[in-house]
């Protein structure tokens, strides 16, 4: 729950691998105290209309998208989350590149279920899409299957190693995230580096890249998140101080599919302040 400021800037819906409908999880929102959250669903604006209509009074809805971003910096290249927020959603160039996005991560999804399949594992690619309910198909609903099938208990336990955390597990398609920040900011809005830290996560970023992303136009790095222990917060706090960047903090809500509930973390209001201040693509609503 909501300690402080109520401000949360990172939450997914069933518009992509949350549990909640765009609809549910503002209500929700309300209902967990919070002033400010933030609908950031993978690769899609598609739950920005339900969410808006659907918005209580008191509670300003900030409209956004948490994008598969991709840095070749490093060999092999590392995978990472840029979250944007304030955009114009219908900004060709971006807006074609969340298209492609989506339609590979699809590909991806058959593929990963071929995969199990040919091991004998009874899930099925029609069972998977009902889960993910017209929504950014991911693989926590390829977990959904898993678990109906009585193979693994728990969307984290399909996570592991010998599951969809590496033995089944596929490349997405992504955005170079250089590219993913300018075409945010030309769309009016502002990023976020998303759990930038998260070690425990997969491979992550050395700082001289963040300071890069810093002068490249990134506004804010994710720095109070249930994936960083407390000395990665203190060095992402540190670093966001550094570069002059603004240090969110937010739970990465999913519903059901995990365990962290919104408002778990909150970003300070001059911190949210400073990032509305520099979007203008749509406003906060
Ligand atoms: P995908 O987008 O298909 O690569 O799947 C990644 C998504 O799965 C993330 O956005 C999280 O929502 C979720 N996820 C990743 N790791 C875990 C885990 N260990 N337990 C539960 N959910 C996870
Ligand atoms: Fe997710
Ligand atoms: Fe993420
Ligand atoms: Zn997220």
């Amino acid at each position: 729950m909501t300690v402080g400021t109520g401000i949360d800037l990172h939450a997914h819906s069933n518009a992509s691998d949350g549990t909640d409908t765009p609809a549910e999880l503002v209500r929700a929102a309300a209902d967990a105290g919070l002033v400010v959250v933030a609908l950031t669903d993978h690769d899609t604006t598609a739950g920005w209309a339900t969410a808006a209509a659907a918005r209580p009074t008191g509670l300003t809805l900030i409209r956004g998208a948490e994008i598969s971003c991709r840095w070749h910096g490093a060999q092999p290249a590392v995978s990472l989350h840029l979250l944007g927020y304030l955009f114009d959603p219908t900004y060709p160039p971006l807006a074609d590149e969340l298209d492609r996005v989506r339609a590979a991560r699809t590909v991806r999804g058959e593929r990963i279920v071929d995969l199990l399949r040919a091991d004998g594992v009874d899930i099925t690619w029609d069972e998977v899409l009902g889960y993910a309910a017209g929504g950014t198909v991911g693989r926590p609903h390829i977990a959904q299957a898993l678990i109906r099938a009585g193979l693994v208990a728990s969307t984290d336990e399909a996570f592991r190693p010998q599951w969809l955390g590496q033995r089944y597990r596929l490349p997405k398609d992504d955005l170079d995230v250089f590219t993913a920040v300018r075409l945010v900011q030309e769309a009016g809005g502002v990023t976020v580096f998303a759990h930038p830290l998260a070690n425990r996560r997969g491979r992550t970023v050395p700082d001289s890249m963040i300071v890069e992303l810093a002068a490249a136009g990134l506004t804010g790095l994710e720095v109070d998140h249930v994936d960083h222990d407390p000395a990665e917060r203190a060095h992402g706090r540190r670093l966001a101080d550094d570069l002059g960047l603004v240090a969110t903090g937010s739970s990465d809500y999913h519903g059901s599919h995990k365990t962290v509930g919104l408002g778990a973390n909150t970003t300070s209001v001059a911190g949210y302040e400073q990032l509305i201040a520099k979007a203008h693509g749509v406003p906060p609503l």
